[in-house]
């Protein structure tokens, strides 16, 4: 069949129950990040429905509606978003209305500002994803960095990647900590799981009271000596930070970071 895209104005003579509802069409503009615009559109239509089943036909009729300056079918001005409905009984007829002719003429329900708040999100998206791109092209390495197997930077990565929002401060601060990181994977050795025995620095801590037994526990950061790996885990008696110990302990990796992991039932060998 032809696709034609020529859609007839048929003026406000419209009987609603002689047409069917075939999709919309939304097109925004959003500042290029730059000194002008973009625009973008949505455009969701049932081919099935408007009997265009062919693959390039459907093609064809995308662009053919994209090189047009469509205007509304009902009240004939130009819109730049709107629906599509099929002639009950015609397939070919196809009419483009603008949303406000498909709510009152063709007494269609179209949620008009979902399709807004859509627009607004989508929108919004883009204009962080071209605030993203900028902070990354004017700080070179700060992809790599924010990349980086670092709970504190993963954390602030996420958040930028969110809003698009990074200060300087940060930036640095993400480059001291990714350096260190860089050092700390260049002397780790791998994690090593299941039972193990051998020597640990305490790196930290901390007392609290446990609810079960109502007792003094320590929640305890211990780095592998020879391997530099590290470990979190529990332990009931107080260990000096700083110090050396000779421990046995049943060793977890971490899903997240291959470098670091869990202990169980911890025995601190004197
Ligand atoms: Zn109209």
């Amino acid at each position: 069949m032809t696709t034609t895209n020529q859609f007839q104005s048929v003026g406000q003579q419209i009987k609603p129950e002689n047409w069917t509802y075939a999709g919309s069409y939304i097109y925004f503009r959003y500042p290029d990040g730059e000194d002008g615009y973009e625009t973008e559109s949505e455009l969701d239509v049932d081919f099935e429905l408007m009997g265009i089943t062919n693959k390039h036909n459907q093609i064809d009729w995308v662009n053919n509606f994209h090189e047009q300056n469509n205007n509304c079918s009902c009240c004939n001005h130009k819109i730049k978003r709107g629906m599509f409905f099929v002639e009950k009984g015609n397939v070919p007829n196809v009419i483009y209305v603008g949303f406000d002719c498909g709510n009152n003429i063709l007494q269609y329900t179209f949620d008009v500002s979902g399709a807004k708040k859509q627009t607004m999100i989508e929108r919004k998206r883009r204009l962080t994803q071209i605030k993203i791109t900028e902070v990354l092209d004017a700080n070179a390495g700060l992809e790599d960095s924010l990349a980086v197997n670092d709970t504190i930077v993963r954390d602030i990565a996420a958040k930028f990647y969110n809003t698009g929002i990074l200060s300087d401060k940060q930036i640095s601060f993400i480059g001291s900590l990714a350096e260190r990181r860089k050092q700390f994977e260049s002397i780790a050795t791998e994690f090593v799981e299941g039972k193990v025995k051998d020597k640990f620095k305490v790196l930290s801590c901390k007392g609290y009271i446990c609810d079960y037994s109502n007792s003094t526990k320590y929640k305890l950061l211990l780095e592998n000596v020879n391997g530099h790996w590290k470990a979190y885990g529990n332990l009931s008696t107080m260990l000096e930070v700083g110090s050396e110990i000779n421990a046995s302990g049943t060793f977890v990796k971490s899903d997240k970071d291959p470098l670091f992991g869990f202990f169980k039932r911890l025995r601190v060998v004197i």
